[in-house]
C-alpha cells in the first residue's frame, strides 16, 4: 500500500526543487510507484501496460527477479569503483558481452550512460584516425554532452554551445526523405560531405540502425553498406549507436546493425543493457582500443560491480527466456495489427520499425504528411486512461513510439492496439 506523498505534492516539489527543463508525459502526469515485468502501478494500485519501458532501459521487465537478485547480492558483497582493485564481475560481463559481438569486436569500455558511451566512441574515432570530422545523420539523437550534442541533429535537443567537427548528412528516411527507399541516393551525400566539407578524410560515421528519439526511423535498404565503404575509403571508423535498438530489441538480430550486413568498428550501448541500472558500454577492436593507452583513461563508476552484475544477469535472462525470439514473434504480430489500423484510420500516415521498437506516425493529410502532433497527445492521454502507456517522438513530435519490455505478450499487443484503435476513433 502506497503511503508516500500525493501526486500534487510531488509536482510541487519538482517545480520548486528540480530543473525547470524537466518534463512529463500526460496532461495529468502518472505517479508510478511500482513495476512488475510489463506492468506499472500508480499510487492507487491502478495497473498500466508499459508500452514504452524499453526506452527507459527495461529490457527483461520491471523488477525481473533474477536481475534484482544479482543487484542485491552484489551490493551486499561489494560496491566500489573498478579502477583500483580487481573484481571478477566486470571481467565476466565484458567476456559475455564480447561473445554477443561479431568480428573482432571484443574490447569493452564501461560507462554510466549512453551519452558517455558515445562521447568516448567519438573520441576514440578521432584519436585513432587523427581526424576531427564526424558525420552523423540528421534526425539523430546521440546524447547531450559537448561532443554528442554535436552529433545529435535535431534543433530541439541542441543548445547554442560549441559543437565542432560534426557534419549532418541526409537522413535515409523512407517515409519523409527526398529519395524514398533508395538508400544509395542518400549515401551519396556522405561522399559529398567528405569531398566538400573535409580534407578528404573522416574520423567516423555514427548512426542508429533505427532512430529512436527521431521517431522510429529505419534506414533505407542498402544505405549502410554503401556508406560503410565510403567511410572506409576516407579512413574513418563506423560507430553503431545501439542504445535504443540493441539488446535483442529488433528481434531479427541481437544488434540493430546486424539487420544491415555490416560490422562496425565501434558499438555503443546503454539503456536496456542494465534493465534499469545506469550502465553503458563501448565495444571495439583490440587495435582501435589501443589509442586509449596514450594517456590515463578511467571512469570512476564505469563497470562497477553492481552495474555489471545487473548486466550479466540481463544477458542470461535474454538468453534463457528467449526474449529476442519473443521480440520477433510478438513484435511482428504487433506491427501487423498496427498496420491494419492504418486501413481504418486515415490519420495514420506510417507504421514502421522492427521487433519491439515500433512507430506509428500521425498526419493530418496523407499526401502532405502534415504532422498531427496535437492528436498524438490526445490519444496518449486517452490510452493512459484506458491503462496503456506509450511514448512519442520524431522531429515533429507526431510519432507514437512503442518499445515495451521484451517480455511483452500477444495479449498485451492486442490490448495496446485495441486501446489505440478506440482512442483514435474518439479523436
Ligand atoms: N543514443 C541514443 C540512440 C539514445 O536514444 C540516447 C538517449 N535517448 C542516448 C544515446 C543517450 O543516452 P543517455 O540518456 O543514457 O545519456
Amino acid at each position: 500500500r502506497y503511503t508516500g506523498p500525493t501526486t500534487e505534492e510531488i509536482i510541487r516539489k519538482r517545480k520548486e526543487f528540480l530543473s525547470p527543463s524537466m518534463f512529463c508525459f500526460y496532461t495529468k502526469p502518472v505517479n508510478i510507484v511500482h513495476g512488475k515485468m510489463q506492468y506499472l502501478f500508480d499510487e492507487n494500485g491502478r495497473r498500466y501496460l508499459d508500452g514504452f519501458g524499453g526506452i527507459a532501459t527495461v529490457s527483461c521487465g520491471h523488477g525481473h527477479p533474477d536481475v534484482v537478485r544479482a543487484i542485491v547480492n552484489q551490493t551486499s558483497k561489494i560496491q566500489h569503483s573498478t579502477i583500483l582493485y580487481l573484481n571478477h564481475v566486470i571481467a565476466d560481463f565484458a567476456e559475455a558481452l564480447a561473445s554477443k559481438m561479431p568480428g573482432d569486436l571484443k574490447v569493452v569500455f564501461f560507462t554510466n550512460s549512453g551519452t558517455e558511451a558515445n562521447e568516448l566512441a567519438m573520441m576514440i574515432a578521432r584519436l585513432y584516425t587523427g581526424c576531427q570530422d564526424v558525420i552523423s545523420l540528421r534526425n539523430a539523437y546521440h546524447g547531450n554532452a559537448a561532443g554528442t550534442m554535436g552529433a545529435t541533429a535535431m534543433c530541439n535537443w541542441k543548445f547554442n554551445v560549441v559543437q565542432s567537427g560534426v557534419h549532418h548528412t541526409q537522413n535515409p528516411d523512407p517515409y519523409r526523405g527526398a529519395f524514398g527507399s533508395d538508400g544509395e541516393k542518400y549515401a551519396k551525400d556522405v561522399e559529398d560531405i567528405i569531398q566538400y566539407g573535409t580534407s578528404g578524410h573522416a574520423a567516423g560515421f555514427i548512426f542508429e540502425a533505427i532512430q529512436g528519439v527521431g521517431g522510429i526511423v529505419e534506414l533505407a535498404p542498402s544505405y549502410l553498406t554503401s556508406v560503410y565503404s565510403t567511410i572506409k575509403k576516407a579512413g574513418g571508423l563506423v560507430i553503431a549507436d545501439e542504445v535504443q535498438c540493441g539488446f535483442a530489441r529488433t528481434g531479427s538480430n541481437f544488434w540493430g546493425f546486424q539487420n544491415h550486413d555490416i560490422v562496425p568498428d565501434i558499438v555503443t550501448m546503454a539503456k536496456g543493457i542494465g534493465n534499469g541500472i545506469p550502465l553503458g558500454a563501448v565495444v571495439t577492436t583490440p587495435e582501435v582500443a589501443k589509442v586509449l593507452t596514450r594517456r590515463n583513461y578511467f571512469n570512476t563508476f564505469g563497470g562497477n560491480p553492481v552495474s555489471t552484475a545487473a548486466g550479466l544477469a540481463v544477458l542470461k535472462v535474454i538468453e534463457r527466456e528467449k526474449l529476442q525470439e519473443n521480440a520477433h514473434v510478438v513484435g511482428s504480430y504487433l506491427k501487423e495489427r498496427l498496420s491494419s489500423l492504418q486501413d481504418k484510420h486515415e490519420i495514420i500516415g506510417d507504421v514502421r520499425g522492427r521487433g519491439l521498437i515500433l512507430g506509428v506516425e500521425l498526419v493530418a493529410d496523407r499526401k502532405l504528411k502534415t504532422p498531427a502532433n496535437a492528436e498524438v497527445l490526445e490519444v496518449m492521454d486517452n490510452m493512459k486512461d484506458l491503462g496503456v502507456l506509450i511514448g512519442k517522438g520524431g522531429f515533429y513530435g507526431n510519432v507514437f513510439r512503442i518499445t515495451p519490455p521484451l517480455c511483452f505478450t500477444k495479449q498485451d499487443a492486442d490490448f495496446l492496439v485495441d486501446a489505440m484503435d478506440y482512442s483514435l476513433s474518439k479523436l
